[in-house]
């Protein structure tokens, strides 16, 4: 039986890589993200690989929405086996400028998506004894950064979420996992590059030297094809008893 796997924020970055991985292993893919040209996106890459797939521009600030797009995968495709919670924003800033609509906006899309995601999904998991739910944190779902308040709140969550799903989903055939990578370039962190290099008075290049991969003991940004190798090991049958750790790939980073 072909798998299914729906990722969030699909279309860029980190969510991209990890679409295009499980399509290369045969899943059909449930796609997700605001990318204006999303839905090429995802025709491009289910072709290339010959798998069915289906687009989802659901909004994860919006519950109603997502919902709706669990309940269209599953009807789709008949049954969902793997979910991963990857759409995330970020917004740096020191926490008495931090604008009230960004902490809520990072809440909501970093860690209450991955609560609504769940939850409608979890059903079909339970009734074919079957699920591998795969929530991408960070470094920052383990360790803080100045400025970075909202952010570190909601990956610190999300860790603390998928843990509770872990013991939940043990009996069920269910596991969940996180994965908390260093940096790795995508458009989220160019944004970010020119972020801190305003909140912290230096150059871009002082900023990935000095702020970003400082942290990291190797000074080179996580490639984006070992965060969805990790994923499609965890989403494998191998991998069945693996369920409540927070892995980092974090170059290091947690070793210090
Ligand atoms: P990205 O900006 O390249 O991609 C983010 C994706 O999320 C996009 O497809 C975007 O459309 C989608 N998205 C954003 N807001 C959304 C919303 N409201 N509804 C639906 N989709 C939405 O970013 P990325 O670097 O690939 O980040 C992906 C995940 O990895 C995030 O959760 C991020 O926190 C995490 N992460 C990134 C890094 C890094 O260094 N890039 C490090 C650790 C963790």
């Amino acid at each position: 039986m072909t798998k299914t796997a729906l990722i969030t924020g699909s279309t860029s970055g980190i969510g991209l890589g990890i679409a295009k991985a499980f399509a290369a292993k045969g899943y059909n893919i449930v796609f997700n993200g605001l990318e204006p040209n999303g839905a090429d996106i995802a025709q491009q890459v289910a072709q290339q690989h010959g798998v069915k797939h289906l687009f989802s521009p659901a909004n994860m600030m919006d519950p109603a929405a997502i919902r709706t797009m669990v309940a269209e995968a599953l009807t789709t495709f008949g049954s969902l086996q793997v979910v991963i919670n990857n759409a995330g924003i970020q917004h740096v800033a020191p926490v008495e400028e931090f604008p009230e609509d960004k902490w809520d906006a990072i809440i909501a899309i970093n860690l209450t998506a991955a609560f609504h995601i769940t939850k409608a999904a979890w059903p079909s998991m339970k009734e074919q004894r079957f699920g591998r739910i795969i929530n991408i944190a960070s470094a920052h779902g383990l360790f803080a950064s100045p400025f970075k308040s909202a952010y570190v709140a909601a990956k610190h969550g999300i860790v603390g979420f998928t843990k509770t799903l872990a013991l939940e989903g043990a009996p069920l055939g269910i596991t969940a996992n996180t994965i908390c990578p260093g940096y790795v370039r995508t458009p989220l962190v160019e944004k970010q590059i020119a972020d801190q290099a305003k909140a912290h008075h230096l150059s871009e290049e002082e900023v990935i030297a000095k702020v970003m991969l400082e942290k990291q003991a190797i000074k080179d940004f996580i490639p984006i094809e070992l965060i969805a190798q990790t994923a499609l090991f965890l989403a494998s049958d191998e991998a069945a008893t693996i369920t409540g750790i927070a892995m980092p790939l974090d170059g290091g980073w947690s070793a210090a």
